[in-house]
């Protein structure tokens, strides 16, 4: 898969149908997989956090574009991604896999009801599907004790919503004690599998207006969404300094 940076974080290329693969073929062989799924307001943070930054480009085996706005950078440097991968869409596909070859599967993230009704559907929509490890997302990374769980729990797939860097950080100190296993981070996904926010109608997705979506239904993530605008301006301004070079 080529990868290409954009303001310093890497991007592979691919479809979801051409990740899954790779994921799935990795598993298979008991190969571990660290998935970052990244967009603009990643690969923002990342700008001003090196060490977030570095932990991305060293310790993720893929990084996906999530979001339009990935894709449009990748233009105004005058490459090309496939497409938007988004963790949600991951999440499911993976789930559907190990649901069907009676994987461990450990959930951590979000808040409490919203993770057991995100659970509860889960189990219903995948059959089969083993839990073998589940926890809410409000916890401190200085305290080891969920760490220490998912490891004694021995998943063979992590699914860590905790929101961006946590979920990253969470997962990175995993890596190692868990050299097998499948882990993403996967922002709110808990939340849409719980019921408790929806996803855009698929048609808005393939015109890439799940953002505007998401600005209708949580006005609130106007400033949040304030850094897409910021983004672009920053790519275009590094595309045009190169340029001059
Ligand atoms: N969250 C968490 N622990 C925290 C902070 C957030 O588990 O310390 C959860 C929060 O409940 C939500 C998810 O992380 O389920 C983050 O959602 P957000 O909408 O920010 O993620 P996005 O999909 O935009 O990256």
């Amino acid at each position: 898969m080529a990868r290409l940076t954009i303001l310093g974080t890497p991007f592979d290329d691919g479809t979801e149908a051409q990740f899954l693969t790779r994921f799935q073929t990795r598993l298979a062989k008991g190969v571990g997989t660290f998935v970052v799924t990244a967009n603009p307001e990643i690969v923002m943070y990342a700008r001003t956090h090196p060490d977030y930054q570095a932990l991305i480009a060293k310790r993720a085996d893929f990084v996906t574009a999530d979001g339009i706005g990935i894709l449009l950078g990748a233009r105004i440097l005058g490459s090309r991604l496939a497409a938007r991968v988004t963790g949600y869409d991951l999440m499911q596909a993976m789930l559907q896999a190990a649901a069907a070859e009676g994987l461990r599967v450990a959930l951590v993230g979000a808040k409490a009801a919203v993770l057991g009704q995100a659970k509860a559907r889960l189990t219903a929509q995948h059959p089969g599907l083993n839990v073998c490890y589940q926890h809410d997302g409000y916890f401190d990374l200085a305290d080891a004790s969920v760490a220490d769980a998912v490891v004694a729990a021995q998943p063979d797939l992590i699914f860590a919503a905790l929101g961006f860097p946590k979920q990253e950080r969470f997962l990175a100190g995993l890596q190692k004690r868990l050299p097998r296993a499948f882990m993403m981070g996967v922002g709110g996904s808990f939340d849409v599998a719980a019921g408790v926010v929806s996803r855009a109608p698929r048609w808005m997705q393939r015109v890439h207006l799940e953002w505007f979506y998401r600005l209708l239904k949580e006005p609130s993530r106007i400033g949040r969404m304030m850094v897409l605008p910021q983004f672009v301006w920053v790519v275009w301004r590094t595309r045009h300094q190169k340029g001059q070079r």
